[in-house]
């Protein structure tokens, strides 16, 4: 039987999700979703010390918005492998059962060196001109492990209370050779692999035992994470020999980096190229730093996905406008660059652009709502929807909508100088006063009611201008289709905004 398909996004929380995280998400939950197999959210929150508060919610929160969301996990679905965190997996007791397997087999070993002991090694070693000082199949022989010590020493530091943890035992000089999906077969040699420590002396497992145990018992199909994780995947591999599940372990999938907009180094979270490097608004506890979201700043959820989909993959066509659904059906890590995919500000913009001008108003209407409700503005839904229609077309983002058309919302207090000055004169109040009397006397107020009485006025009271209509009504000398405009902000108020700049002009 086919085993279903199940890829697991396993974020630490000692962070917001940065873009490169949600990317990550992405992928896995593309294929996943291609697959009709499971995407599940795995907390690994093991290292207590580097732990951020708000950081879990925030992930949960961010994939939710990004449309990306988890079947199974912390805070989606009731999936049949709860918990899901693992610092609440550990007393399952399956960390220690793992290990001790490692253990009883010879592969794995405790060690009671101290920090200082560490440092002293470390300091030996780099006095040596020893390039990368490790703990290795080498230098664990000068220790204070249970391979160096006698099984007397062992045992009287076990009854002492002795803190240690436990290491893995890698071969002194033999090739590790395994497969990824995205760079076909790596090698690399033993020498280059430290002991890794798999439970540290408090109990809970590192997150080189802690993923494997957990992907296990989850039954993950596929590991995709990011480049960074490619030196440690040696040991990963080995771990899973040693424990007889190497047929079993996930295919690895290791993403490339995402790079500055120059191409030069790793994009960071606090990159200043103008764009925001968070999906949504994210606030570090700890640091007290704040970052923006892309929601925030106007993205819809599909162009950041569809932009961020295409740093690294490729459909194999030039298409680059993709739904959701058409990212699903594409979606393979064949396609997906092995070399690092440079971020593109002015590329991400127009992707927010593309999908503005797509979107129902409707659907930009329900973006838009929130944002003119922080501004203290409540309109009926239909109101929004109708603006939304009349301002889009000017738009790159959700957040431009407002300043594009704040005359919907409020009454204008100047009048746009330049009109005025070239299209005022003596007759003009008397003009535009007689076609408020007009206007306020239409006994329906639509685009079409209000367009056929300007072209019935004018043989009566002369040229009207409206342009000048315009600015008396909203300041401005440009904006929204005219007559469309007049019947969105209304009778009522269309007649007072007249009347109010009438009496301020002579
Ligand atoms: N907890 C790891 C991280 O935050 C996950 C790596 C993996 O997916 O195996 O990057």
């Amino acid at each position: 039987m086919e085993k279903r398909v199940r890829l697991r996004f396993a974020p630490s929380p000692t962070g917001g999700l940065h873009m490169g995280g949600v990317r990550t998400a992405l992928f896995s939950y593309l294929f996943a979703k291609k697959h009709g197999g499971d995407f599940v959210l795995r907390i690994e929150d093991t290292d207590q010390t580097r732990y951020v508060n708000g950081a879990e919610e925030y992930i949960i929160n961010a994939l939710k918005w990004c449309g990306i969301e988890p079947n199974e996990g912390v805070g989606f679905g009731d999936g049949s492998y709860a918990p899901y965190r693992q610092s609440e997996r550990k007393e399952l007791g399956i960390y220690k059962k793992y290990s001790d397997k490692l253990i009883e087999s010879g592969h794995a070993y405790l060690a009671f060196d101290t920090s200082e002991e560490l440092d002293e090694m470390r300091k030996k070693l780099e006095a040596a001109k020893v390039v990368a000082p490790q703990y290795n199949a080498v230098t664990r022989q000068n220790m204070k492990n249970s391979l160096a010590l006698s099984a007397d020493e062992v045992s009287k530091l076990i009854e002492s209370g002795a803190p240690y943890v436990v290491r893995l035992k890698v071969p002194r000089n033999e090739e590790i050779r395994f497969h990824d999906i995205i760079r076909g077969w790596v090698t690399v040699n033993s020498t280059q692999v430290d002991d890794k420590v798999l439970l540290k002396s408090d109990g809970m497992p590192t997150y080189h035992l802690a993923h494997i145990v957990d992907d296990i018992e989850m039954k993950i199909t596929h590991a995709v994470r990011g480049e960074e994780w490619l030196p440690s995947a040696p040991s990963h591999v080995l771990i899973y020999r040693y424990l007889g599940l190497e047929s079993e372990m996930p295919l690895l999938a290791h993403l490339p980096l995402i790079l500055k907009p120059d191409g030069n180094g790793k994009l960071s979270k606090r990159d200043k190229s103008g764009l925001p490097m968070f999906p949504i608004n994210w606030h570090d506890e700890r640091t007290g730093e704040s970052y923006i979201g892309y929601r925030e700043s106007g993205f819809t959820a599909d162009a950041f996905i569809n932009m961020l989909a295409l740093l690294g993959w490729n459909p194999g066509d030039n298409r680059e406008i993709l739904s959701k659904e058409e990212l699903i059906k594409e979606f393979s890590f064949e396609r997906v660059n092995k070399s690092g995919a440079k971020f593109d500000p002015e590329k991400t913009k127009w992707f927010n652009q593309q999908y503005l001008r797509m979107h129902t108003n409707e659907e930009l209407a329900n973006s838009v709502m929130p944002l003119l409700e922080e501004k203290g503005i409540k309109k009926d839904p239909t109101f929004v929807v109708e603006f939304c229609r009349l301002v889009k077309e000017k738009a790159h983002f959700i957040t431009e909508f407002y300043e594009l058309g704040s005359y919907f919302f409020v009454a204008p207090t100047t009048f746009d100088e330049k009109v005025m000055t070239k299209k005022w004169n003596e007759n003009s109040k008397s003009t535009y006063s007689k076609l408020t009397e007009k206007l306020n006397a239409l006994p329906t107020w639509t685009i079409d009611s209000i367009h056929h009485l300007f072209a019935e006025v004018e043989p009566e009271l002369g040229k009207i201008d409206m342009q000048v209509v315009r600015v008396l009504t909203t300041g401005v000398a440009g904006g929204a289709q005219l007559f469309d405009m007049l019947a969105l902000i209304g009778k009522e108020e269309v007649i007072n905004r007249l009347n109010s700049a009438l009496a301020k002009l002579q």
